[in-house]
């Protein structure tokens, strides 16, 4: 019966990446490739889950997801996970 559950109930309020990131809701969102603000400073993280960013993929890092105006990134995983939750606009 599990697989009865649609996409928005998959994901509950107390998922532990949800950290009250209200900041975030209906931002409008962009897919990119990774690049740190500055060259050689590669320290962003994922809004939620904390997976770092790098400029080349490596294990346990993302090179590429959505970011904000202000330069905060989000995993394709939580984007895909708290999409509904949060209202994004994705501008391509
Ligand atoms: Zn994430």
């Amino acid at each position: 019966m599990a697989q009865q559950r649609n996409a928005t109930a998959a994901v509950q309020d107390e998922d532990w990446r949800l950290q009250g990131q209200d900041w975030l809701r209906e931002e409008l969102l962009r897919y990119r490739a990774y690049a740190p603000a500055k060259a050689g400073s590669e320290h962003d993280h994922c809004e939620f889950c904390w997976t770092p960013f790098r400029s080349r993929p490596q294990q346990g890092a993302a090179s590429e997801g959505y970011v904000t105006q202000d330069r905060r990134w989000i995993c394709e995983t939580c984007y895909e996970d708290f999409k509904l939750m949060f209202d994004w606009i994705v501008e391509i």
